[in-house]
């Protein structure tokens, strides 16, 4: 659940927390939640290390250590918390006293550590906000994709760090329908569809993140970008702009909402 919005504010939240400090004990309680290296080695490795900065890449947050990268993906419910949390799998406090504490209800996000972020991240598409992703480079990605576009949007190593909502929105505010094939889609219309991915998630950003679901940040309150939500999980309301029943269909098992009068099939 938590997209690029979600993550890039909860590393915004953390920043100040966590920058310049060094962790001291890291304790797993879900060793499930471990993906690289063993438990035991996460926690040793980590343990004594200082934080340098806090990054991002797509969905995936970066801590990166004096040795070293702690990569953190949150998948659906995962979340990092100031205190403590019904569904906490690891803690990490710091030299301060401040606990950190991933929580993760159905138990699918991960922490690595490994020397560079790249060996977890590294396979990830464009970041859509960085200068270089220009609707020409959109462009030229779609090429050839007879997928349709929300399918596409939701590929990260096509895009990174669009997700189901954002993916919905975006096509909302372009007018495209979300089973356009991506190859099929005109010069005019994939240069709307990267306004609108961009335009999304910097109103995400701008507005904390969406907590339609499980997300919070750090402190625990909620984001608001949900509130200014168009289609994204509006099921069963009117489009706001033409007043259509919004529909619902499902593109790769995702749930997925658009309007039939607004975005052209
Ligand atoms: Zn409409």
């Amino acid at each position: 659940m938590p997209e690029l919005p979600e993550v890039e504010t909860i590393k915004s939240d953390l920043t100040p927390v966590v920058e310049g400090h060094r962790f001291v004990e890291v304790e797993v309680l879900n060793p499930g939640s471990i993906r690289h290296p063993s438990p035991e080695g996460f926690r040793r490795g980590v343990e004594g290390q200082g934080v340098r900065h806090l990054g991002r890449r797509g969905k995936y947050l970066i801590i990166h250590l004096e040795h070293g990268d702690l990569v953190v993906h949150l998948m659906m419910t995962g979340g990092i918390f100031l205190s403590s949390h019904p569904t906490t799998r690891a803690t990490f406090l710091l030299d301060d006293g401040t606990r950190l504490h991933f929580a993760d209800r159905r138990k699918l996000g991960g922490l690595w550590l490994v020397a560079d972020a790249a060996l977890v991240v590294g396979k990830l598409g464009p970041e859509p906000l960085e200068p270089d992703f220009t609707p020409r480079v959109l462009g030229e990605r779609l090429r050839g994709r007879k997928a349709p576009i929300k399918a596409l949007l939701l590929d990260q190593s096509f895009l990174a760090g669009v997700g189901n909502m954002y993916a919905d929105e975006a096509l909302y505010a372009a007018g495209v329908h979300p089973l356009r094939p991506g190859c099929d889609l005109s010069s005019k219309e994939v240069e709307s569809i990267h306004g609108a991915v961009r335009k999304v998630l910097l109103d995400g950003i701008k507005t904390g993140g969406a907590s339609v679901d499980t997300y919070r940040r750090p402190d625990g309150s909620q984001g608001h970008t949900h509130r200014g939500f168009q289609v994204a999980h509006r099921r069963g309301e009117m489009c706001p702009r033409c007043g259509t029943p919004l529909q619902r269909l499902a593109v790769r098992q995702r749930g997925t909402y658009f309007c039939p009068s607004c975005q052209n099939e």
